[in-house]
């Protein structure tokens, strides 16, 4: 069957660019966590560098392996600064305390959550770290499942984590949305068989807009574009 946006009735949401602010998120927390680990200044500016974070300008490299690698490899860079463990527990805590949503990702998440639309996360954060940020932000209990790379079906994009999550809000992946801002997320939908929905609030990769189902520019245009009535008194 061919997919299309009309079937849709479940959504799975990226966290980190999607519904929580990549930058203004970590470049503060990754910041705090080095000063907790690292409290002599020439180790943090090599840890610092090693896990691609510009200290003097407190921000995450486009480059960083935060961004573009998997949690063992970081480990292994953190190595010969700090105490991987300690490092990454500094990390998750500092990014619940310092969370900041997308615009409009809270009103999207409350609109859809009372509308009785199934939703989940598929993040290749941790599973822990995405339970605390929307904890924090106060949305945690409209996902029937958050999934990390650490759950047990594979890192995005894999299609395993997003069959898992369709499966855990009780929908079939032809039935279900995947919604992301990177290529994980749109190549990890279309391996599943989701309706796959590129998010692109800046400049849009060509190459991810053709793969697509769809491309939206903003997450409030989501709804419409997937079909999913908003509920009137909200
Ligand atoms: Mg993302």
């Amino acid at each position: 069957m061919q997919r299309t946006e009309a079937t849709v009735r479940g959504v799975i949401f990226d966290k980190d660019g999607t519904l929580v602010s990549f930058h203004h998120t970590w470049d503060v927390a990754v910041d705090v966590a080095l000063r907790e680990v690292c409290s002599d200044t020439a180790t943090r500016a090599a840890l610092a560098e090693a896990v691609g974070y510009d200290l003097p300008n407190r921000r995450v490299l486009d480059d960083s392996p935060f961004v573009a690698e998997s949690a063992a490899t970081l480990d292994l860079l953190v190595a010969p600064f700090a105490d991987p463990h300690a490092f990454e527990d500094a990390v998750v805590r500092a990014g619940a305390v310092h969370v900041a949503p997308e615009p409009g990702a809270f009103e999207l998440v409350e609109m859809l959550g009372a509308s009785g639309v199934p939703l989940a996360i598929a993040t290749n954060d941790s599973a822990e770290s995405a339970v605390k940020q929307f904890t924090e932000l106060g949305i945690a209990h409209h996902f029937g499942a958050m999934l990390g790379y650490d759950s047990g079906f594979g890192a995005k994009p894999d299609p395993g984590m997003v069959v898992a999550a369709a499966d855990a809000i009780g929908c079939s992946v032809g039935e279900t949305a995947m919604v992301g801002d990177s290529s994980t997320d749109v190549y990890s939908g279309l391996a599943a068989g989701a309706v796959t929905v590129y998010f692109a609030p800046g400049d849009a990769d060509p190459e991810l807009a053709s793969a697509a189902d769809l491309v939206i520019t903003s997450l409030s245009a989501l709804p419409a574009a997937l079909g999913l009535a908003a509920n009137p008194t909200i």
